[in-house]
């Protein structure tokens, strides 16, 4: 389903033409003043570097957290760390049905058999639901994780919610997000220092070799690099 608001659509775009040089707060600022308490911080608390720079410019600011029930603990802590020291107010989404229920309804392991359908079920559709109140989202994508977000723009139309979507960082590299996070003590996962270049669902998750892509550890030989959340 897409939601079709032309002006909308255009004035995202617009913003993104102008923000394409500005700096990620610059780009939060504007958010943040354009779109108010109707703008958040998604976090798959790989680590809290956009949360961070948003509180900088709007403290309080709503992060949401998707927990599919396949987290590593070591992410839930990041999660449960960001909510006690950061000045930002963490929001957890669920899907409808646990991991058990799930099982019981559709079989067990079903990121294996139809990984597709598990994103949509336990990552998609609670993010839908969970954006509803927002009009405007910001997310940690950035162009050079892999060839398929290299075309992200800072601000753009989300056509599928119908919602601006933001990606303040799109221009960092792994660089630029090291030294923010040395110079500001932002929390980080754990597994970031354990052999994992991009931290998703444990069962859909592996360390990655020195030189492979930073997201080669996702779903790996399973033909998919997306869990559909930025599709
Ligand atoms: Fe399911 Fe894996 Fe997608 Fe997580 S990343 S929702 S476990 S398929």
């Amino acid at each position: 389903m897409t939601v079709t608001d032309p002006g909308a659509r255009a004035a995202a775009e617009r913003a993104g033409r102008e923000l394409e040089d500005a700096s990620a707060l610059e780009i939060l600022g504007w958010a943040a003043e354009t779109f108010q308490e109707q703008f958040c911080v998604t976090s798959s608390m790989e680590d809290a570097v956009v949360a961070h720079l948003a509180a900088r410019v709007r403290p309080g600011v709503d992060v949401v957290f998707l927990d599919t029930g396949y987290h590593f603990p070591e992410t839930l802590g990041t999660r449960d760390a960001v909510a006690a020291v950061m000045d930002v107010n963490v929001i957890t989404l669920a899907p409808p049905r646990t991991v058990a229920e799930q099982d019981a309804e559709l079989g067990p392991a079903l990121h294996d058999r139809d990984p597709d359908r598990c994103c949509a079920l336990r990552k998609v559709e609670p993010l839908r639901r969970g954006l509803a109140g927002y009009r405007a989202w910001a997310t940690g994508l950035r162009r050079d994780e892999s060839p398929t977000r290299a075309g992200t723009p800072v601000v753009g139309w989300d056509e599928r919610r119908g919602k601006v979507k933001i990606a303040p960082i799109a221009r960092w590299t792994q660089r630029d997000v090291d030294a923010y996070v040395a110079e500001h003590g932002v929390l980080t996962n754990p597994l970031l220092d354990d052999g994992y270049a991009s931290v998703g669902c444990a069962p859909c998750t592996r360390r990655v070799a020195a030189g492979e892509d930073a997201r080669a550890g996702r779903w790996a030989g399973r033909g998919k690099t997306e869990c559909g959340l930025h599709g």
